[in-house]
């Protein structure tokens, strides 16, 4: 009976989580863009692209280069 608790706990706190984290993903890839420390290239990434690289290491897509790009916020 423990261990059904236990189980919830963990499944609640990773529910919950991806709640709180999840809009804030989605507000971050559609309020800032990146430009390309090779080329100079600006260009937005996918919601699931932001999700799985934190890290910013990303491709442009104008010169195929990896590089940790510039963050920039978007203009409207
Ligand atoms: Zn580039």
């Amino acid at each position: 009976m423990h261990l059904l608790v236990q189980v919830l706990l963990v499944l609640g706190t990773i529910i919950g989580s991806c709640i709180i984290v999840l809009p804030l993903v989605i507000w971050h890839a559609n309020t800032h863009s990146y430009i390309c420390r090779k080329c100079g290239h600006e260009f937005s990434i996918s919601v699931l692209k932001d999700l799985v690289s934190p890290h910013k290491l990303l491709k442009c897509p104008n010169c195929y280069k990896w590089a940790w790009q510039k963050e920039i916020k978007k203009i409207k």
